[in-house]
């Protein structure tokens, strides 16, 4: 034991003092090492020196960067350490904590988690939920119960309310849950990327006329695509009104409530019906961990609970809980821990105050890029989401864009090189920045989530996406294609203080 746990402390110790100087993501060959990593049978013993030579040497490094501080694609999560260390105590006591009796305190100290939750989204302590694999399924639940609650047996007739901005796991959630695309509603968003109340409630109002059972509204506190937060409120006020069950899917943004301003833009959340939270967005814990909370727990109990004769008896008491019998897994990890152990250490303080620093990263790299010749912000960080462009007029004169109004084919060579821009900054290695569509024209991403991201790092940032715009731009304007870098082996060009 002693020898396998020195030799991987070593291992991930070095790790992760060198996430700082590791290029945010690298794909150069990464398909080539993955079929040499193939197998159809596992083998003879290799000894544990290999494995993990092979773990981190060669597999692990061909991939983009999760817990880096240059990742701000998509939604990224972090990995605190200490959490890391938390699972690997909860695997070695492999305890059971789905039903009450098998580990009655370790279930109390997810309890623990689930209450404080409650408390930072604004929910009252007669509140509760459960700890899911990620957000994905804790929009599945939310979902099952709101049916179970609101919708007869036959619930084909139910509709759903989501925006174009609207995360695909609850279009997925839907798929699952059993209802056909047509039960689907798209209300459409302002300029901000919010959903339009009005427009919900008339799309309500309609759907009644025409016979459907419109049950569940979906709000974003914090969509992934830009950040935007719905107007929780008044959407909360509409549900309320015509007898939805209102859910706030924010698996990003919702520890935001942690801070001063993200409290500020949540307001109304606590209105919800039911909030889905990812702490392995952010709470930076490593993946695995997401959470459904619900203002009345019986609700989930009433479309989660089934007994069996093989198992315990079920508690029926107000400060016992067998997660089982609210949530759709019986068999799984003690997710409970990775959150709880690292908030007994350090106290929710530097959470807090992690998620500040996010808000003002967002904030001042806006700034900056709004500074830029030719650039356009597409959306404003609500929370540490934005996304910017460069614009078309920045081209002017270039072949392909001697006409300025807005028809194809100058959009689509447009959105390439935007598209060729992205690949330039994430070439440079320094960063890992994601796309996406906004108004049907391309657009590039920033989160700032990441535990290890700071001030220098989006201080590289800028400089590497400064650095594009030029070469874009002067590559478009002379005619010639922009040079494609070739994604670099080694560690990012400039020394950069160790952040990790
Ligand atoms: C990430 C995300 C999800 C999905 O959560 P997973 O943890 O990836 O399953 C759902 N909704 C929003 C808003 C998200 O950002």
């Amino acid at each position: 034991m002693r020898r396998l746990l020195d030799a991987t402390s070593k291992r991930i110790v070095a790790y992760i003092e060198s996430l700082a100087e590791q290029p945010a993501s690298d794909f150069a060959g990464a398909d080539q090492v993955a079929a040499s990593a193939r197998q159809d049978w596992p083998g003879e013993p290799v000894p544990f020196d290999d494995l993990l030579d092979q773990l981190f040497d060669e597999l692990t490094p061909k991939s983009m960067h999760h817990p880096g501080p240059g990742f701000l694609g998509f939604i990224p999560g972090g990995g605190l350490f200490h959490s890391a260390v938390a699972n690997l105590i909860a695997s070695v006591i492999n305890r059971y904590v789905t039903v009450w009796v098998a580990a009655p305190a370790l279930v109390q100290l997810e309890m623990n988690v689930i209450r404080w939750f409650c408390r930072i989204v604004g929910y009252p302590s007669t509140a509760g939920g459960f700890l899911a694999s990620g957000g994905s399924m804790a929009n599945f639940s939310a979902l099952v119960a709101a049916r179970q609650e609101l919708l007869p047996e036959n619930f084909l007739k139910g509709t759903l309310y989501v925006c174009e901005h609207t995360h695909h796991s609850v279009h997925k959630a839907a798929l699952l849950a059993g209802f056909p695309a047509a039960c689907l509603r798209t209300v459409p968003a302002d300029d901000s990327f919010r959903m339009r109340p009005e427009a919900l409630e008339a799309q309500i109002e309609e759907d009644r006329r025409r016979g459907w059972q419109p049950f569940f509204v979906v709000g974003n506190g914090g969509s992934t695509n830009t950040g935007a937060v719905d107007p929780l409120s008044e959407m909360a006020e509409i549900a309320a009104r015509h007898g939805l069950w209102f859910h706030v899917d924010a698996a990003y943004g919702g520890f935001f409530a942690l801070t001063e301003r993200g409290r500020h833009r949540l307001v109304g959340m606590e209105l919800a019906d039911s909030i889905t939270l990812d702490p392995h967005k952010g709470l930076f814990v490593p993946y695995g961990t997401g959470c459904l909370l619900v203002k009345d727990l019986n609700k989930l109990r009433r479309a989660h609970s089934v007994g069996a004769d093989y198992m315990p008896p079920i508690q029926d008491h107000p400060e016992r809980i067998d997660f089982s019998e609210i949530s759709p897994e019986l068999s799984r990890s003690f997710r409970g821990l990775g959150v709880w152990l690292p908030i007994k250490m350090v106290g929710i303080e530097p959470f807090c105050a992690a998620l500040d620093e996010k808000l003002d990263l967002a904030q001042w790299i806006t700034e900056r890029l709004r500074a830029i010749d030719g650039l356009d912000i597409v959306a404003e960080p609500q929370l540490s989401i934005l996304a910017f462009r460069l614009r078309r007029d920045a081209f002017a004169g270039a072949p392909g864009f001697d006409r300025l109004d807005n028809t194809t084919p100058e959009d689509a060579a447009h959105d390439a090189l935007n598209q060729r821009l992205l690949d330039v900054i994430n070439g440079k290695q320094r960063v890992f920045l994601t796309g996406t569509r906004l108004g049907g024209r391309f657009a590039i991403r920033i989160c700032v989530l990441g535990v290890r991201t700071h001030r220098e790092r989006m201080e590289l940032c800028l400089e590497d996406i400064e650095e594009a715009v030029a070469e874009i731009v002067r590559g478009a304007l002379s005619q010639e294609a922009p040079r494609q870098e070739e994604p670099r082996q080694e560690a990012p060009r400039r020394e950069v203080r160790h952040d990790g």
